[in-house]
């Protein structure tokens, strides 16, 4: 798996705190899927910087997180590395890139895991399977108990489900949620997006083990 860490960014402005957010010395880790969540999902994939368009809200919901003092670790499948679509170079550019635009909004990334391996390569890292997950909340030192993931997809929240740790669907993906739907266990519920999310966990709580309305009509746990 492909690991990058940005240590020496720090972000722009002094961090504020709410009244309403988490003491300062939280450290659980934020797992965030990145295409369909932090930026659109594109048919041909993202393959350079000019291709990558963040969602709305994204930045504004990771500075929020990075300010209630959660640690954000984006978990990424890039299989188009291993199919030679884009080197792993110009993805870790890439990733260099949209760490800078996180932190001159106010927010802060740990890293980004990514996995590169196609899936007949059947690799440990490529979501679903929760390698991803487990290497960084190793690394990282964060009890994968109290993470939560938030990811557009199935695989996403099946890999937070293999990992241990709690998820939530957002439906600016890939994945369209219907009533009913049964989502794997962990999964605390659907919001409309990754602000909702961000929203959800440092504004409300998270109460682990019960799935919760994040939003009139948008639970579907
Ligand atoms: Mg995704
Ligand atoms: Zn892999």
């Amino acid at each position: 798996m492909l690991v990058q860490e940005f240590p020496s960014m720090a972000p722009v402005g002094a961090p504020t705190m709410s009244p309403n957010e988490p003491a300062v010395g939280v450290t659980r880790i934020a797992f965030i899927d990145r295409d369909g969540v932090v930026n659109a999902n594109r048919d041909d994939h993202v393959k350079t910087w000019d291709e990558f368009e963040f969602l709305p809200g994204a930045l504004d919901a990771l500075a929020i997180l990075s300010r209630s003092g959660w640690r954000i670790v984006v978990v990424t499948n890039q299989a188009i590395v291993n199919r030679g679509k884009i080197t792993s170079v110009d993805l870790e550019n890439l990733h260099q890139k949209m760490a800078q635009s996180i932190f001159q909004n106010g927010g802060k990334l740990a890293a980004v895991y990514a996995c590169p391996h196609r899936p007949e390569e059947n690799c440990v890292c490529r979501k679903p399977e929760p390698g991803l997950l487990l290497a960084a909340a190793d690394r990282l030192g964060g009890g994968l108990d109290e993470a939560i993931l938030v990811g557009d997809h199935l695989t996403d929240l099946e890999a937070a489900r293999r990992a241990g740790c709690r998820s939530i669907l957002v439906a600016t993906g890939r994945h369209r949620p219907v009533w009913g739907e049964i989502l794997p266990k962990n999964c605390l519920g659907v919001a409309p997006d990754l602000i909702a999310a961000v929203r959800y966990i440092t504004g409300v709580g998270v109460a682990r083990g019960s799935w919760q309305m994040i939003e009139e009509g948008e639970a579907r746990c």
